[in-house]
């Protein structure tokens, strides 16, 4: 491979000294898998590639980069579309080895290294019947999902992850860990709920855990998609009404040729509501009951399954290995022409792996001040999420306009607003977008916290001094 490092290699010799985990080169056994993340347009071959077994790894990282001026990037659970995660050239600080998930069940909290997946998380709070709100693909790394903001199938009821973070250790540009939380280094506990990884690197994130579970109400009910429009009406009222325990996404998507499905709706489009229910599963069963009624379902998957299943229940669908190009947008509910244009765009998706998904989010996450965490647009209800997969590079610039053009045209029905957490390489404007009122003052952050935008391989907050 025709990497060659960019750093003498006496100063690669004493960085390996100081370094317990394993430190890859281009011709190391292990380095292209650590190279590969889940979106497959993303082929970029960094120098040195520092698998941190702790804290001390990565101050020695940070610091190797910084003084030999070397492109950094960071990657946790390696699910960003945008492929920030992984440089070219430069050193991936990667924190994927760091997996320790401690729960203190008595004080409903649990500390988790970065890591660490959405699954690891679920599996180590439901031992204890204990959730936190996040994603809803369990591969999904905790650590770049929380720096977002994080939203998923709990927020409505428990708020975004931000919303639950009780504090975190942040190892800063200069290489110092300090800890932030509302009563520590307040103004990096602030920027680092939603503003990513602009100011520093996460090294341990604790949160707040609820009681949910061990079954929560959900699964997916399929119609035609002839009926797509009337089913998208129908979910706009619906969901205008529906209790913060309830939580119901609208997709479009190609069936799979799964066996839950009938044959005669194979590898056709189709519109899904696809739910969960949080609460008691009799109030969730009355809750939904006109979800079932609504017009002439193909199928009814909706039933009570165990908590842990939901979250891993798009895991196939979504997984790893395609190319992923996203176009999204906080949208207040879409007026009856928006939904008409949805439904003609839908009707020719690019690809069978395809998805259009209406996020349904508000609820808790809407009662928190915009001004209280970096994370700004909270109150909206949905985010309009257009999600092309596909496999050949050569329809890379016909489905990415595909998809640009559709954002377009719903975009004049929508709010200004983004979620950092969704958003491709789209540039500044992009970044301003979804930080909105917010943006000034995480300006200000990385002026004081990393003025020479060491942390820049991320939605890019560049510091003004
Ligand atoms: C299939 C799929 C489903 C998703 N579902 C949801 C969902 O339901 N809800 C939701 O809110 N989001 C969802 N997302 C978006 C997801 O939250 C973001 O892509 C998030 O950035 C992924 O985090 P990661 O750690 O896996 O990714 P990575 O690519 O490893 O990290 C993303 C970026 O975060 C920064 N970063 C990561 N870890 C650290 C750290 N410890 N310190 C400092 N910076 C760091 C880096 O800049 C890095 O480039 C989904 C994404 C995918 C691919």
């Amino acid at each position: 491979m025709a990497v060659t490092s960019p750093v003498n290699e006496s100063a690669v010799t004493e960085f390996q000294e100081r370094f317990r985990g394993t430190l890859l080169r281009p011709d190391d056994e292990g380095y292209d898998e650590a190279r590969t993340i889940w979106n497959a347009m993303i082929d970029r071959e960094p120098a040195l590639i520092a698998q941190c077994a702790g804290v001390a790894d990565v101050i020695a990282s940070v610091t190797f980069a910084r003084e030999n001026d070397l492109l950094l990037s960071v990657k946790a659970g390696g699910h960003n579309v945008a492929g920030n995660a992984i440089c070219d050239g430069g050193l991936v600080i990667d924190l994927s080895p760091m997996r320790s998930v401690r729960i203190n069940p008595g004080a409903k909290t649990v500390r988790v290294e970065p890591g660490v997946t959405l699954g690891e998380l679920d599996h180590e709070t439901q031992a204890f019947g204990l959730a936190t709100p996040a994603g809803i693909v369990s591969t999904t790394g905790v650590a770049g999902l929380t720096l977002g903001g994080g939203w998923g199938w709990l927020s409505r009821t428990y708020g975004l992850t931000i919303d639950n973070l009780r504090s975190a250790d942040v190892v800063t540009a200069d290489g110092e860990l300090l800890h932030a939380s509302d009563k520590e280094h307040e103004d990096l506990f602030w920027g680092i709920r939603g503003g990513g990884g602009n100011f520093g690197i996460a090294t341990s994130f604790e949160f707040d855990a609820h009681e949910v579970g061990p079954e929560v109400l959900g699964g997916m009910i399929v119609h035609s998609f002839d009926d797509a429009a009337d089913v998208l009406r129908f979910h706009r009222e619906f969901t205008a009404g529906a209790p913060d325990d309830l939580c119901c996404y609208a997709a479009i998507l190609t069936a799979p040729p799964a066996p839950f499905l009938p044959v005669e709706i194979h590898e056709t489009t189709v519109v899904a509501l696809v739910l969960c229910y949080s609460g008691r599963i009799e109030e969730g069963e009355e809750v939904i009951q006109p979800l079932r009624e609504f017009g002439e379902p193909i199928v009814d998957l909706v039933e009570p399954l165990p908590f842990t299943a939901m979250q891993q229940m798009f895991d196939e669908e979504l997984g790893p290995g395609y190319r992923n190009y996203w176009k999204t947008q906080l949208i207040e509910p879409l007026p009856d022409e928006a939904i008409d244009i949805v439904v003609k765009r839908a009707g020719t998706l690019p690809s069978p792996e395809t998805q259009i998904v209406l996020e349904h989010i508000g609820g808790e996450i809407a009662r928190v001040d915009p001004a209280a965490t970096a994370y700004r647009h909270r109150n909206v209800p949905f985010s309009f999420n257009i999600l092309p997969r596909w496999t050949d590079p050569e329809d890379d610039d016909a489905i990415i306009s595909w998809a640009q053009e559709f954002l377009k045209e719903v975009a004049q029905y929508a709010t200004p607003g983004v979620a950092p957490n969704f958003l491709s390489l789209e540039g500044d404007e992009r970044v301003k977008a979804a930080y909105g009122a917010n943006y000034d003052r995480l300006v200000e952050l990385k002026n004081k916290y990393d003025p020479e935008n060491l942390f820049r391989m991320n939605q890019n907050i560049k510091p003004s001094v």
